[in-house]
């Protein structure tokens, strides 16, 4: 049996070391996930972000001629708000971020931060100006401290730290046993998704960008997990022009306006509130939604009972 578990073990290895390959090009890919085609104008110059006003003025686009994603999209994130884009699986939300950052241009219509389009600036300040939480938090195979520091590759361990524990993720590494040296990624300690996001709340508290970008997870987490994110979240977002891409309702309540996507144009928007009293579409969602977790709920109390 021994000698059958030597070369087993090192088919895991290689097996291990491929996948690995394959996660690494991947991350590459997501993060270099930029169409040749958009570059930086002749003369192009650095986006000023004064107050970081967001501006989308009748924006058209498709990935591809035949299929139009966005047709005719107008709104604005005022300096310091919260917009919030809901609507069906498939309605365009994640594109409209991935159009602030100009990973695409835009067949019609523009989009402007504090005036500049972002087809005039260069891209390396466009995306410099924006912090991104994404849904999926991509780690590197290297220690936390690095994976939060990526956000400002020059700050201090008191900052990376302070930025840790407003993430609320603090605590957590400060009970692990190589705290803030552990080795995280797939080669070392596998962290959930809400530990995941934090640490990727933690990045963008670093960053300090004017302007931030939620790309709330599609994954439910469980209440106490999703309510800690969730004042992570405020904090990052206060004072900072936001805009929530959001798969679930949970954390549009408070936005300044709800966005509602519906078939590339905009179906509905208000606050939550005016939203929920016109009966639309949102309040349909919004009551789909909370049956959803209700069920939920008394499976996971059915399950504990057992
Ligand atoms: P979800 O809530 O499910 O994440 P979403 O509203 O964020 O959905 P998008 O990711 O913006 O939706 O996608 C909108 C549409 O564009 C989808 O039909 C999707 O298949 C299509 N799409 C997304 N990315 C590409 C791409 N790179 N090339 C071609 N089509 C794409």
């Amino acid at each position: 049996l021994m000698q059958l578990s030597i070369p087993l073990n090192f088919i895991g290895f290689i097996y291990r070391e491929i996948r690995q390959g394959l996660t690494d090009i991947e991350q590459m890919f997501d993060l270099l996930d930029v169409p040749q085609e958009i570059t930086d104008r002749p003369g192009a110059t650095a986006l000023e972000v004064s107050e970081g006003a967001i501006r989308f003025d009748d924006v058209h686009f498709a990935y591809d001629a035949s299929r139009p994603i966005l047709k005719g999209i107008s709104f604005e994130v005022p300096p310091g708000k919260t917009v919030a884009i809901v609507g069906p699986s498939g309605a365009g939300k994640s594109t409209i971020s991935r159009l602030l950052f100009r990973f695409y241009d835009i067949q019609q219509g523009t989009i402007t931060i504090d005036g500049q389009d972002v087809r005039d600036v260069t891209q390396e300040s466009l995306r410099g100006a924006i912090g991104m939480v994404p849904q999926d938090t991509v780690l590197f195979n290297d220690t936390i401290a690095y994976n939060i520091r990526y956000g400002r590759t020059e700050a201090g361990d008191e900052e990376v730290e302070k930025a840790a524990d407003l993430a609320q993720i603090g605590a957590f590494i400060a009970q692990l046993p190589e705290g803030y040296r552990t080795m995280v990624g797939e080669r070392g300690l596998k962290l959930s998704g809400g530990e995941k996001q934090r640490v990727a709340i933690a990045r963008t508290i670093l960053k300090a960008p004017p302007i931030l970008i939620l790309d709330e997870a599609t994954s439910a987490l469980d209440t106490h997990t999703e309510q800690e994110i969730q004042s992570a979240l405020d904090l990052v977002s206060r004072g900072r022009t936001t805009l929530v891409i959001a798969h679930r309702l949970s954390t549009v309540i408070a936005a300044d306006e709800i966005i509602v996507l519906k078939d590339g144009v905009i179906a509905e928007r208000g606050t939550h509130r005016a939203l929920l009293d016109c009966r639309g579409l949102y309040a349909e969602m919004w009551d789909r939604q909370r049956e959803a977790t209700e069920a939920e709920e008394k499976l996971r109390r059915a399950r504990e009972t057992d």
